[in-house]
């Protein structure tokens, strides 16, 4: 039996994913867990998102011994360094220039709502507007200016000031299909709208925290249009579906458009290390030396491990290939329980490794996530209500470890429908 008293007593009651997980986890490696009594998981949750190649990966692990080793420097704030260099080299080789983008690279403090803190700001600045507008269910951070712009009503009642100078607008499919650019169209277009004119849009192409909600890639280009005949800037929030998660290293290429200002973070160093990027067109690199800093700018660790993961994974496009194979079959096993389960009202989307399994009724999907932890496999619920089972294992999970962990999930999801069954009456309440 493990024992959770330590962490009972002395740490804040904030803490929530060990509520989910009532274990004492001691070691990792690929897509597995295992906890202090020995017990494996598989891992579907994938650090949410800054676990994209699994846990330690050999090859980052021999990097980041050799440089630890070697008296590589760890700390300096934004000082120039070799590990630095090398990022920025291997970041324009493999990420940019085969993509045709020319982005400036702001190292931010090293989270993701550091990374929209100084999107939001730069584009304040660069515009001389305060308004941002944002999206329905859109999660952007914790901080007050992320939180402005986030959605979920729970943790906005936390900034315990008024989150202001933006607006919330429908975002894809909150409304009907197409309707809600069309409702931003007319706001943007009528003088009467009482809508201020925006310094920018930010927005997710997958909101993940929300649900799985997949904008289509049409909603994302009359966006981008959208904002470039009003003199918008667009941000996208890459922290959670950018590198690879959706299928390409960035979750907007398919749609064909060149966000203004790019926020990254999770998976960027490869590693789970901290580290964020804010991305932008030269000509928004308007700060002034200073105007937005921070001491933990340059997580020399996160660069090392970063420039191995972009030259492993990114120096072609194979690993696009294989992560549309795997979320295929993530896809096709999630739509074949939903359709063992007519009666239980459960429904699929997604896109590339982010796929969620939607239930009517959020206590079921609450239900199956317990029932996974208990039967050895880590996933979280998304969504307004927690309606979603997110799905977001590694993409470079075995086919083993993937195919275990959806026979988990199909049996877990059987489990609780013969339990709905058996009593329909607890479903009512
Ligand atoms: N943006 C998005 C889209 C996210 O999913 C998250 C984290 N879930 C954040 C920003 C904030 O990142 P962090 O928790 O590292 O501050």
């Amino acid at each position: 039996m493990v024992d959770l008293s330590v962490f009972e007593t002395l740490e804040s009651e904030v803490r929530s994913y060990c509520r989910d997980w009532p274990t004492v986890f001691n070691r990792a490696s690929g897509s597995r867990m295992w906890d202090t009594d020995g017990v494996a998981y598989v891992d579907f949750f994938a650090g949410a998102g800054a676990l994209n190649y699994g846990h330690n990966f050999p090859a980052l692990t021999d990097a980041l011994v050799e440089y630890l080793r070697d008296d590589g420097i760890i700390h300096s704030l934004d000082m120039s360094t070799v590990a630095k260099e090398r990022f920025l080299q291997v970041f324009d080789e493999k990420i940019l220039r085969p993509r045709g983008l020319n982005y400036k690279v702001q190292f931010p403090g090293p989270t993701g709502t550091n990374s929209v803190e100084a999107a939001l700001k730069l584009a304040r600045k660069v515009k001389g507007r305060e308004q941002i507008v944002s999206f329905t269910n859109a999660f952007h951070g914790m901080t007050l200016g992320s939180l402005a712009v986030t959605g979920n009503a729970m943790k906005r009642r936390g900034a315990g000031v008024p989150l202001s100078h933006t607006t919330s607008l429908p975002y894809c499919n909150f409304l009907e299909e197409g309707s809600s650019i069309g409702l931003l169209e007319a706001l943007l277009s009528d003088g009467g709208s009482g809508l201020d004119q925006p310094a920018a849009v930010i927005v997710e192409t997958v909101q993940g925290e929300g649900g799985i909600n997949v904008a289509s890639w049409n909603w994302l280009r009359r966006l981008s249009e959208l904002c470039a005949e009003n003199d918008i800037l667009l941000i996208v929030d890459d922290v959670q579906m950018g590198c690879g998660r959706t299928g390409t290293f960035f979750s907007f290429e398919r749609a064909g458009i060149q966000p203004d200002i790019v926020c990254l973070s999770k998976s960027i160093s490869g590693f789970g290390l901290p580290m964020a990027l804010t991305l932008m067109k030269p000509e928004l690199d308007v700060w002034n030396p200073g105007e937005h800093n921070g001491t933990f700018r340059g997580n020399n660790a996160a660069f090392v491990t970063a420039a191995v993961t972009l030259d492993q994974f990114w120096s072609d496009n194979s690993f696009e290939g294989e992560i549309e194979e795997k979320g295929s079959l993530v896809s096709r096993s999630l739509a074949s329980i939903a359709g063992r389960h007519p009666d239980l009202g459960v429904d699929t989307r997604g896109r590339g490794m982010a796929v969620g399994l939607v239930f009517d009724d959020p206590r079921l999907s609450s239900a199956v996530c317990k029932e996974a932890f208990s039967s050895g496999l880590l996933v979280e619920s998304a969504g307004p209500a927690g309606e979603v089972v997110k799905l977001m294992p590694a993409l470079t999970i075995d086919n083993d470890d993937l195919l275990e962990g959806l026979t988990i999930l199909a049996n877990c999801v059987d489990r609780v429908a013969e339990f709905e069954s058996a009593h329909p009456m607890m479903r009512a309440k």
